[in-house]
């Protein structure tokens, strides 16, 4: 049979009606953040930038433009109000700017690491695993050891913005200046307040390089206390250390560990003699924490600096 042209009066009628049908299947009206932006790419509805110090988040104007929400990314249905996604972004940028991750890490990412001269790529593969699976207060967190340049600091970063990107609260701290920054509250405050204050309430912390300093009585005490409270609160620790590395240690990569079990006492099947020098750093008790607290990794390469 013959395919006969309809009027085109006709032709639109069916098309308009055709549309409405397939509008009303679906949901009624979309949230812009639904739908492909390229200012915000993968960070769906959120912009990231360095400001000079830290990370900077926002919302992208695809969200605060969104004709459906008017930017809360939030709407109200039967009788109350649902986010448009989950995590909501205006969660996320408030967590991401609370984070305080550097800056120039502002495009740090796990699966973008690409110092593969060493334990590189089992140790990315191994963290994006653990990520995927990561439960604040029921999984273990990391404690990442390595040498000068070979770029934990990058990783953590990376894993902090992670965490936000996934709605989970996250502070970034490197060691040596939250000490010195501790110590300046302590003393202009003249009183004795609990040090770790300000950090307690987040699922997650992250220190960079712990440890590092003139390892005085009052570092090692800092270090007590933030891990004391981390550990008393059943909160996560991520940290990296340059400390820890035996010499002539060279099968850290082929350790098995568990890296996705839940609780504090978790089946770290770690080698805990090659990290004896953080535990003389910083004593038995702290390092029996972290050993209880976190998975070890060991992340060994070439120094990037010198690249
Ligand atoms: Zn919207
Ligand atoms: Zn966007």
């Amino acid at each position: 049979m013959e395919t006969q042209k309809l009027p085109q009066s006709l032709e639109k009628a069916l098309s308009r009606l055709t549309a409405n049908k397939a509008h009303s299947t679906g949901n009624a009206a979309q949230c812009a953040i639904s739908l492909p932006c390229s200012a915000c790419q993968d960070h769906k509805g959120i912009r990231l930038e360095n400001d000079g110090v830290f990370i900077k988040a926002s919302l992208c104007s695809c969200v605060t433009t969104c004709k459906i929400c008017a930017g809360t990314c939030a709407k109200p249905e039967s009788g109350g109000v649902i986010d448009c996604q989950k995590p909501s972004p205006v969660k996320i940028v408030g967590l991401l700017n609370d984070a305080k991750i550097p800056g120039r890490y502002v495009d740090a990412s796990i699966k973008n690491f690409s110092n593969f001269t060493g334990s590189g790529k089992t140790v990315m593969a191994q963290i994006m695993r653990w990520i995927e699976h990561f439960v604040p207060g029921k999984s273990s967190g990391l404690l990442l050891t390595g040498s000068v340049g070979v770029g934990k600091t990058y990783v953590i970063s990376a894993v902090a913005k992670e965490l936000a990107l996934r709605g989970i609260s996250v502070r970034f701290a490197d060691f040596y200046q939250l000490v010195n920054e501790l110590r300046d509250a302590y003393s202009s405050d003249g009183k004795s307040m609990s040090p770790t204050k300000p950090l307690h309430d987040f699922e997650v912390l992250v220190i960079d390089e712990l440890g590092k300093g003139r390892n005085t009585e009052w570092e090692v005490s800092i270090a007590d206390s933030l891990i004391s409270d981390r550990y008393n609160g059943n909160k996560s620790i991520i940290a990296s250390t340059n400390y820890g590395l035996k010499e002539g240690n060279t099968d850290a990569t082929q350790r098995t560990i568990d890296l996705w079990s839940t609780g504090p006492q978790s089946s770290n099947q770690m080698n805990a003699e090659s990290f004896e020098n953080l535990n003389k750093r910083l004593g038995p008790r702290i390092f029996s924490r972290l050993k209880e607290m976190t998975v070890f990794l060991e992340l060994t390469g070439a120094d990037f600096r010198r690249h």
